[in-house]
Parts: C-alpha cells; sequence; structure tokens
C-alpha cells in the first residue's frame, strides 16, 4: 500500500471531532486517510512538506451540466429565458455523441483544477444510448470523484413535455457502466420533475430511482417555472423523502421548504447563476429555517465560472445583500452577520457529500475516510500574512492557489499543474469540437452570438 505523509499544513478538516489544526500531519494509507495528528511518524511514507499550505477536504459540487463546458462564456448577459433558447433550442441537438464525451472530460478536469474533488454531472443531453455512454465515459476519465445523474434528452426539456423517460436506458446504464456502488463514479436518477413535464412522468422517475436503490435529484424553484408548487406536487404522491436534493429553491413557498425538511431532503444552491439569471435570491437562510443545511454548485459555465471559491463568495454577499437591505429599509443595522465564512465552506463540501450520499466516504478529512484532499498554498501575494485560515480560504483564495489535489489517496495535482494530462493535445481536440459545433449551428465564437428569449407555452395542468 502506497503512503504519503503531508505534513506541517495547517488543517481545516471541517470534521467537529477532528477539528482545525494551525499545524499538523496527515497520514494517507492507500485510498484513505490513515491519521491526523500534530505529528505523524510515518518513515516508510512519501513526504509532502505542507508548510504554509492550508489542506482542505476536496470541494463538492452537487450540480454541474458539464455537457455544457464546450459553450463556456456563450451567456454571462443571458437571462434564464435566452439561455434556454440558446443551450435548448439551439445547441443541444446538434451536439455528437463525442461532443459530449470531450465536454464531460472538460467540465470534470477544470473543476477537479479548481479543488473539486467530487462532481455531480446532472446529465441533461443524453439524446441517445451512445451520447449516455459517451458522458459517462468523459466523467469517468477524468480521474476524480463523481456521479453521473442521468437525466434526459434534449428534445425531452421543453415545457410542458409529455415525452416520456428513457426507463430502458436508464437501467441499461445502471447495468452496463454502474453495477456497484464502489467505484470513484456512482449513478443517480436527474429528474426533469413538474416544471418540465407530467407528474405521472415524475412520479415513475422516482420510482425507477428507487427500484435501483440509487439517489435523485430535481430543480425545483427556478424563476416563475417554480411557482407551481412543485413540492407540493411532489407530496401530494408521496415522493418525497431523503434520497433526494432539490436544486434551487429560490421560488417555493415556505410551506415547501418545510416539506423537504420534514421529509429529510438536502439542497443545492448555484448562488452565482441564480442571482445573475433570474432564478431568484439564493435561499440560504430559507433552508437554515426549515433546518436543512444546503450544498453548493456551480451549474452552467455558460455564464458563470467553475470555481468554488467563487461560489462561497457569491453566496455569502449574496445572503447578506438581503438581509442589510431589509436593515437599511428598517434604519437599523445587522449584527451579527448571517451566515459565516465557516458555514459555507462547510456548505461546499461536507453538505456536498451529504446531498450526493457519499458523506461515509467524503466530505471531511476525518481518520476512515477517502483521502480527499486538497492543498493551498498560501506563499503567495494574496494570501500573506496568514491571519485566518477559514477566512482565507473562503474570502480570499482561487483556483491560482490550489497547488496539490489528491482523490482517493491518489495524486491528480502537484506543484500547481494536472497529472497525467497533455493540455496542447487535450485544447487541440477542445477547439476542434467546439469549432465543428458552432459551424453546425452556425453561431459566431466572438462574443456577438444575439440569443432571443424562450417563450414557453402555457403550463396548462403541469
Ligand atoms: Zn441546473
Amino acid at each position: 500500500m502506497v503512503r504519503t505523509l503531508i505534513r506541517n499544513a495547517t488543517i481545516i478538516s471541517v470534521d467537529p471531532d477532528v477539528g482545525d489544526l494551525r499545524r499538523g500531519d496527515i497520514l494517507i494509507d492507500g485510498s484513505k486517510i490513515a491519521a491526523i495528528a500534530p505529528s505523524i511518524e510515518a518513515d516508510d511514507a512519501e513526504i509532502i512538506e505542507a508548510a504554509n499550505r492550508i489542506a482542505i477536504p476536496g470541494f463538492i459540487d452537487t450540480h454541474r451540466h458539464t455537457w455544457e463546458s464546450l459553450l463556456r462564456a456563450t451567456g454571462p448577459d443571458w437571462s434564464l429565458a435566452q439561455y434556454f433558447t440558446g443551450v435548448r433550442v439551439v445547441m443541444g441537438g446538434l451536439y455528437t455523441p463525442e461532443d459530449n464525451y470531450v465536454a464531460n472530460l472538460l467540465g470534470a478536469l477544470d473543476a477537479l483544477d479548481g479543488g473539486i474533488t467530487t462532481l455531480y454531472d446532472w446529465s441533461h443531453n443524453n439524446n441517445s444510448p451512445e451520447h449516455a455512454d459517451a458522458s459517462v465515459q468523459g466523467l469517468k476519465d477524468a480521474g476524480m470523484r463523481g456521479v453521473f445523474g442521468y437525466g434526459n434528452a434534449n428534445a425531452e426539456w421543453f415545457p410542458p413535455n409529455t415525452i416520456a423517460t428513457n426507463y430502458d436506458d436508464i437501467h441499461r446504464v445502471r447495468k452496463q457502466h454502474f453495477p456497484s456502488d464502489d467505484g470513484l463514479v456512482t449513478m443517480a436518477v436527474a429528474s426533469r420533475g413538474p416544471q418540465f413535464t407530467t407528474l405521472d412522468i415524475t412520479e415513475k422517475d422516482f420510482l425507477t430511482a428507487r427500484d435501483l436503490g440509487i439517489r435523485i435529484t430535481i430543480h425545483v424553484g427556478d424563476g416563475l417555472w417554480g411557482l407551481n408548487r412543485p413540492l407540493v406536487q411532489l407530496d401530494s404522491r408521496g415522493l418525497l423523502k431523503d434520497d433526494t436534493t432539490y436544486v434551487h429553491c429560490n421560488t417555493i413557498g415556505d410551506d415547501e421548504f418545510k416539506l423537504i425538511g420534514a421529509t429529510g431532503g438536502t439542497g443545492s444552491i448555484a448562488p452565482e447563476v441564480e442571482m445573475q439569471m433570474g432564478h431568484g435570491l439564493p435561499p440560504a437562510l430559507r433552508f437554515l429555517s426549515a433546518g436543512v443545511r444546503p450544498s453548493l454548485s456551480i451549474d452552467v459555465v455558460t455564464t458563470v465560472p467553475s470555481d468554488m471559491f467563487n461560489a462561497m463568495r457569491a453566496l455569502l454577499a449574496g445572503t447578506r445583500l438581503m438581509v442589510h437591505r431589509r436593515a437599511l429599509e428598517e434604519r437599523t443595522t445587522v449584527d451579527p452577520l448571517p451566515l459565516t465564512s465557516r458555514d459555507v465552506l462547510e456548505f461546499a463540501t461536507l453538505q456536498g457529500a451529504k446531498a450526493c450520499g457519499l458523506d461515509h466516504k467524503t466530505g471531511s478529512l476525518t481518520p476512515g475516510k477517502q483521502a480527499d484532499i486538497v492543498l493551498i498554498n498560501t506563499d503567495s501575494m494574496n494570501l500573506i500574512p496568514m491571519n485566518n485560515p477559514v477566512g482565507a480560504v473562503v474570502e480570499f483564495a482561487n483556483v491560482g492557489n490550489v497547488e496539490a489535489i489528491f482523490v482517493a489517496g491518489k495524486a491528480r495535482k502537484r506543484n500547481g499543474k494536472l497529472l497525467d494530462l497533455d493540455f496542447p493535445a487535450f485544447r487541440r481536440r477542445v477547439d476542434a469540437h467546439r469549432d465543428a459545433l458552432f459551424a453546425r449551428a452556425g453561431v459566431p465564437t466572438d462574443g456577438s452570438w444575439v440569443v432571443t428569449p424562450y417563450e414557453e407555452e402555457p403550463k396548462s395542468e403541469f
């Protein structure tokens, strides 16, 4: 068994029983964390000298449409309705299976490079079994921990939509690619839900996932689409359980948050996307009022950057903006500020693991858990002097400070560079797929693509 000793790091474990160590050692034995202590002797281990480094658990992104990575930065000025046109009406149906593969590999490596060691791939452009196979392979080939959330084909996403989910393919993918739940990448069902399809189809999605013994994620409460009481609808069929993660939740009612809390559900907030595109206010405080500690997600790199540092900062600023605004209107001040940097670091790590059903394996630096570890180099102009490690990670660090990453004990990034990657060759492959895709769509790549907002048909009974 290969043993690695990370020595003299500042350790933020996100495990209350382990706590923080201003200076300590982490012993990795094979895929697991064997010990964390102020000083560890391990003569046979490879030593990684980590003075002036902060060790944190790898970040966990609980919801990303990774296949959209080829569309990076197309929509920083798009509303949600423009995004729907650009991504769904124009691009989704034009993807080849190999586009899905390259995009998923790119998106996963991009996440990993920024310290995200577990990625929930909310995969909703599986236009054929070959597309699904390619999506799975792209995620697996990145060499990180992941959850493949099987979503629908592009054509099944135009609301209101009565095309049934391809249940045969969900069963096939489970059997062919995920025969056990012990791999680095596991499977879940990413259901359209009652905002985008019928309640009958949604019920069948949920029952299929439970029949296969895998978790569920679902978008609820994003913008005007979320006002049709999705949680109440799900509850009317008895579908709310603790195996489900509810993404966004910006425009659902307080009673709907209570339903999530009472049934053991988990949440995923994509703070910057929600504030930029019109989903609504990031609902961290509403989740907490319902007894749910949410996780964080990136969602779409058409619009926002891939990294968790940005998501943590967006959530802190967005949440505090709301309470400060109310206080100013009431001619008062806020003290103490709601939500701490330690809270959002926990959302970005341990709560993400819980939302993926993986907290027994990852999400904190805990002896016995998998060694998913990020080392942040604080020997950097933006991080000296080091006065507050947790505050520095959340408010001051960036991807450029992510020096080393371990996934299941295996080094995936060292000295600031991803390992096992020929970047120039990969870049050529990415560019070739981007060029061909955009040429098929007849869309420019210089930022001049103008998109008209998608106009939805009436929801009727949905
Ligand atoms: Zn989403």
